[in-house]
C-alpha cells in the first residue's frame, strides 16, 4: 500500500491518497462494500468515509491488508469483495462526463467525507448504526420519517440504502432482471455526483424525494394500478432528479454564461443536466442495458421538475380532476400521474413535521444566500430571494407556501379522494405557514423584505425560478 498526504497533520483537511494492491482472490469476487477509515493517532479523531474514486484498486498477485496502521493515522480497510473491472471506474467517470459540474469543484469522494472532528459528531457504520438504520426501513412508508437521521445513521449513504431497500421492497431486481453489482455502482455513481457542501441540493434531498416518491406510490389510488415500470421509474426519477446540481439557479448559469445554459439554450438548464447526466451513469454502469425506451421516460419525468413548468402541470391536473376523466389504466395516464407524484415529492418539505420542514427550509435559504453572496462579491444583480439581508427565512417560505406548495397539494388532496396522508400533510402544511408568519411577525422583518419574498419568485413572471427546489 501506498499512503500519501497532501498536508501535515493538524491542518485540516488532510487529504489522504491512497493506492491499494488486493489479492486476486478478492479481486475476482464482486465489490458489495469498501470502507475506509482514518483515525488519527494523536487525539483519536475519527472520520469515516465510502471508497473514494481517488483509491484505486491494482489487480495484482500481491496481498491485502487488512489493517494498516501509519505514523499519523490508523487505516483501517474492510473488505467485501471486489471485482474485476471495478478498477479505475472513478477515473474513467471523470473521464467519459465532461460535462459535470462535480469533476472542477471537487474530485475525491474522499476529501468531503473528511469533516473536522467535534466531539459527538462520529458516525462510524457499526452493527448498533446498521441495527438503527435497519429499523428505521422497516417503517420507510410513514410521514414523519427522518431522513437526516437516517442519513447519519447509514454514513452518509441515505440514497442507495433506501433504493436498494425500496427495490427489494417491490421485487424489481427480480423483475427486470438487474445485476446486483451494475444496480450498486449506479446508485453509487449518482449518490456521488450529488454535491455534499451544497447545502440543500444534495444526496439527502434526493433521498428524502425518493422516500417521499414511495409514500406516494403507496397511495390506494394509485398504486393498484401501477406497473413494475412505472413503480422503477418513479423511485429512479427521485432518487436522479437533481444529479449534479452546483447549488445555483438556472438565471445564475445563464447571466454567468455556464457553458451548460448555451447547450441547453437556456430551456431547463440543471433539469436536462440532471437527465442527461443520469443517461450517462446509466449506460457506463450498463444497468439497463437491456431493457428499452426507460431513459426517454426517465427524462421526461426528470424534466417535470422544472418549477418554472409548474403552471402548465397545475393547469393540466386540475382539468382533469374537474373532467374527471383521469384513465389510469392509459399509460399516458398513469406516466402524467408519476410526473406530478415527482413534482409534489420535490417540493413537499412546507408538508412534512415541523422538525423536519424547518431544516429543510434553513437548508434551501442557505443555498440561495451563498448564490447572492456569490453574486455580490461578483458584482452581479442579486437574484431575489438570495440577498440574506432582505430576504429573511419566514418570508421566502411563506411566499414559496402560498404561490407554488398550496395550489399543488390542493389539488393532490383532490386526487387521493382525500387519503389519511394527504390529510396529514395538508394538517402540517397549515400549520407551518402559520408557525412561519408568527415566526415572520416576531422578527418583525423589513418590509421591502415582505414584498420581494411574496412574489412569485425570481425568474418573474409566472415563474418561481431555480432558486425553489
Ligand atoms: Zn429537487
Amino acid at each position: 500500500m501506498f499512503l500519501s498526504r497532501s498536508n501535515i497533520y493538524p491542518q485540516v483537511p488532510i487529504i489522504f491518497k491512497a493506492h491499494f494492491t488486493c489479492c486476486k482472490d478478492v479481486a475476482s469476487q464482486h465489490l458489495l462494500s469498501l470502507r475506509l477509515y482514518l483515525t488519527s493517532s494523536q487525539d483519536n479523531a475519527v472520520w469515516d468515509t465510502p471508497v473514494s474514486s481517488s483509491i484505486h484498486f491494482r489487480k495484482s498477485k500481491n496481498w491485502v491488508y487488512q489493517m494498516l496502521i501509519c505514523h499519523y493515522c490508523n487505516v483501517f480497510i474492510i473488505l467485501a469483495s471486489t471485482q474485476q473491472g471495478e478498477v479505475e471506474s472513478g477515473t474513467r467517470r471523470k473521464v467519459k462526463r465532461l460535462l459535470s459540474f462535480q469533476r472542477y469543484c471537487h474530485n475525491s469522494r474522499l476529501l468531503r467525507g473528511l469533516v473536522p472532528h467535534t466531539p459527538g459528531s462520529l458516525h462510524l457504520l457499526d452493527d448498533d448504526y446498521l441495527g438503527q438504520a435497519a429499523h428505521m426501513l422497516s417503517k420507510v412508508g410513514t410521514w414523519n420519517f427522518d431522513i437526516f437521521l437516517f442519513d447519519r445513521l447509514t454514513n452518509g449513504n441515505s440514497l442507495v440504502t433506501l433504493m436498494c431497500h425500496l427495490f427489494n421492497v417491490y421485487g424489481l431486481i427480480h423483475h427486470f432482471q438487474l445485476d446486483m453489482v451494475k444496480l450498486h455502482r449506479f446508485l453509487g455513481m449518482v449518490q456521488d455526483d450529488y454535491h455534499s457542501q451544497n447545502p440543500y441540493h444534495n444526496a439527502v434531498h434526493a433521498a428524502d424525494v425518493t422516500q417521499a416518491m414511495y409514500c406516494y406510490l403507496k397511495e390506494p389510488k394509485l398504486a393498484e394500478q401501477l406497473s413494475p415500470a412505472d413503480v422503477f421509474l418513479g423511485l429512479m426519477a427521485a432518487a436522479a432528479h437533481d444529479v449534479d446540481h452546483p447549488g445555483v439557479n438556472q438565471p445564475f448559469l445563464i447571466k454567468t454564461r455556464h457553458h451548460l445554459a448555451s447547450l441547453y439554450q437556456n430551456t431547463s438548464v440543471l433539469e436536462s443536466h440532471h437527465w442527461r447526466s443520469t443517461v450517462g451513469m446509466l449506460r457506463e454502469s450498463g444497468l439497463l442495458s437491456h431493457l428499452q425506451d426507460m431513459e426517454q421516460q426517465l427524462g421526461s419525468l426528470i424534466l417535470a421538475t422544472d418549477i418554472s413548468r409548474q403552471n402548465e402541470f397545475l393547469l393540466t391536473f386540475r382539468e382533469h380532476l374537474d373532467n374527471q376523466d383521469l384513465d389510469l389504466q392509459l399509460a399516458s395516464h398513469r406516466h402524467f400521474m408519476l410526473q406530478i407524484a415527482l413534482k409534489c415529492a420535490d417540493i413537499c418539505n412546507p408538508c412534512r413535521v415541523w422538525e423536519l420542514s424547518r431544516q429543510w427550509s434553513e437548508r434551501v435559504c442557505e443555498e440561495f444566500y451563498r448564490q447572492g453572496d456569490m453574486e455580490r462579491k461578483f458584482d452581479l444583480e442579486i437574484s431575489p430571494l438570495c440577498n440574506q439581508q432582505a430576504d429573511s427565512v419566514p418570508t421566502i417560505q411563506i411566499g414559496f407556501i402560498s404561490y407554488i406548495v398550496e395550489p399543488l397539494f390542493e389539488e393532490w388532496h383532490r386526487f387521493t379522494d382525500p387519503s389519511l396522508l394527504s390529510q396529514t400533510m395538508m394538517g402540517h402544511l397549515h400549520k407551518n405557514k402559520a408557525r412561519w408568519s408568527l415566526l415572520r411577525y416576531a422578527h418583525n422583518s423589513e418590509p421591502q423584505a415582505h414584498s420581494q419574498a411574496e412574489k412569485p419568485g425570481p425568474e418573474g413572471g409566472g415563474g418561481e425560478g431555480e432558486c425553489i427546489p
